[in-house]
């Protein structure tokens, strides 16, 4: 049985972040992951928001690591390569009310720690942002707001993990843990594992493995989001909110590191794993955009997709400590929105609880903190790409024409570590089918190229995760 001194559950950007920050020191660690890739649950399914850190009450969890965690993201994309802007952003107020909330949120904003806030009026808002509504008579300037792509800083943080040798064991659910010889046994769908300590960061699924290790019970509720993505703006739209209810930070309009909008969130609680859209919410999304950018135009809409937060019911919160029940247990449940934005710090925060029970963590002197990104051929001038081309004939086969993905990128994007094994997790790691078509001219491209790559059948290839083939029978 493989013997580990630290197990995290979980392989979303929590579990792939503290991979990450705990691969720099001598202990053997492994990501348990019940599905075939790496953020696949709600790290796949958000606005990619790195949230500033005034919308937290203050003295919560959430407070404590969302400031921080967008602090770190100066440096951390920087080590893994992954993009990363920092636009700013502004709460538009319209009423007097609103114009309060701004107060409360600025003076929420500094006792957590972010600098630089400020209440603008409606011509510096234009300055800012000439798009923004002419109705707002106000707004809350924070300059450390930014926006990532959420599932390259989990891909980005586990393969700086595993190049410091931590292991990735996807497709493996765990079913069952107990406490056995100072440590876990734990049980999954492919094998058993023995680890020292386990980090429970399973997302929807944490209540369950807290459950499974006789560690605190609470109950999680499924608080769903819809989401839309429209076309690529010359220039991306600064994030912009309205001012937040009790639950949710509204609807947001915010550009992207890739220039599209992206407007987001609904949230309502739904059932468990319910990720369908609904007119309903598409309505609040498109009316909730046009009240903060009148001039939008949603005929550019090109995908609406579906996520759940994973909320402790009762809890407006994260529930990050080690158990108060089982020893050697730490808790990094109920990681609902901002969950990406506090990713880092949640990284660091548990990185210090490993300590507080015992973990001995001394830095490896083989660490290496940096990652060398994919090679990104539509960000090369021409020459590099005549280059690359002249050396390999693949760079010059363009897969997905909408982002210029040359054959090259897809077939690094299945070879890296770990590597991906269907077509969305292709399209995660170099973007074939994230274009104005959404793969309507590659996809096939892309399900011939894993076949030969993973020496399997186009049958076989899987779209998503386990039972999701696309091809049923040979084709043209
Ligand atoms: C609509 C929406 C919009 C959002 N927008 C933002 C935003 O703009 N900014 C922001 O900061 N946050 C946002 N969030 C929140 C953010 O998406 C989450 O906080 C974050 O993705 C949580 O990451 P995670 O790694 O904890 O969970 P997940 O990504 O869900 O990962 C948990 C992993 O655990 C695995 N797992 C579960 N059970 C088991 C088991 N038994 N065995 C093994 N593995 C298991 C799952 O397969 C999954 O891969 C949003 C969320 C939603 C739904």
């Amino acid at each position: 049985m493989q013997r580990y001194d630290i197990a995290i559950i979980g392989g979303g950007i929590v579990g792939c972040c503290i991979a990450r920050q705990l691969a720099r020191y001598d202990v053997n660690v492994t990501v348990v992951e019940a599905a075939n890739d790496i953020a696949c649950g709600s790290s796949k399914a958000n606005g990619g928001l790195v949230h500033g850190g005034y919308d937290p009450k203050p003295e919560s969890m959430k407070a404590k690591v969302n400031a921080r965690g967008c602090e770190l993201y100066s440096q951390w994309s920087q080590e893994l390569g992954f993009a990363f802007e920092r636009p700013g952003s502004m709460v538009l107020a319209f009423n007097d009310e609103d114009r309060r909330t701004l107060d409360r949120l600025r003076a929420q904003g500094m006792k957590n720690g972010v600098s630089g806030l400020a209440i603008v009026d409606p011509k510096r808002i234009h300055e800012l942002e000439p798009r923004a509504s002419e109705m707002a008579v106000a707004a809350l300037w924070c300059p450390q707001t930014g926006y990532v792509d959420p599932f390259d800083v989990a891909i980005s943080a586990a393969e700086n993990a595993a190049a410091n040798g931590a292991d990735f064991l996807r497709d493996h659910k765990v079913t069952q843990i107990a406490a056995k010889n100072d440590g876990f046994e734990v049980e999954t769908s492919a094998g058993s594992l023995w680890a020292r300590r386990i980090v429970n960061a399973a997302g929807n699924g944490c209540a369950e493995i807290s459950r499974m290790a006789g560690a605190e019970k609470f109950n999680l509720v499924w608080r769903q989001g819809n989401i839309l993505v429209l076309d690529r703006e010359v220039h991306p739209y600064m994030p912009l909110y309205p001012t937040p209810t009790p639950v949710s930070k509204g609807v947001i309009v915010t550009g992207t590191v890739h220039g599209n909008t992206v407007v987001t969130a609904t949230a309502a609680i739904r059932e468990p794993g319910d990720t369908d859209t609904y007119a309903d919410d598409m309505q609040k999304l498109l009316d909730g955009a046009q009240k903060l950018v009148p001039s939008l135009d949603t005929r550019r809409v090109i995908r609406a997709f579906a996520g759940g937060r994973a909320v402790i019911d009762g809890l407006n919160d994260f529930f990050i400590r080690r158990s108060a029940l089982v020893p050697g247990f730490i808790q990094v449940a109920g990681i609902q929105s901002p969950g990406v934005a506090s990713a880092p710090a949640i990284a660091q925060k548990v990185e210090g609880l490993l300590r507080e029970d015992g973990a001995v963590l001394h830095e490896r002197a083989d660490y290496q903190p940096l990652r060398r990104p994919p090679v990104d051929f539509d960000q090369l001038d021409i020459d590099a790409q005549d280059e690359l081309i002249q050396k390999d004939h693949f760079w010059g086969k363009i897969v997905c024409r909408c982002e210029t993905v040359p054959e090259a990128e897809v077939i690094a994007a299945i070879h890296r570590t770990p590597g991906a094994v269907s077509v969305e997790g292709v399209k995660r790691r170099c973007r074939a089918g994230m274009g104005r078509c959404q793969s309507g001219f590659c996809q096939s491209r892309v399900v011939e190229i894993l076949a030969r790559e993973l020496n399997c059948t186009p049958e076989d290839v899987l779209l998503e995760d386990a039972g999701s083939q696309i091809v049923s029978g040979p084709v043209k």
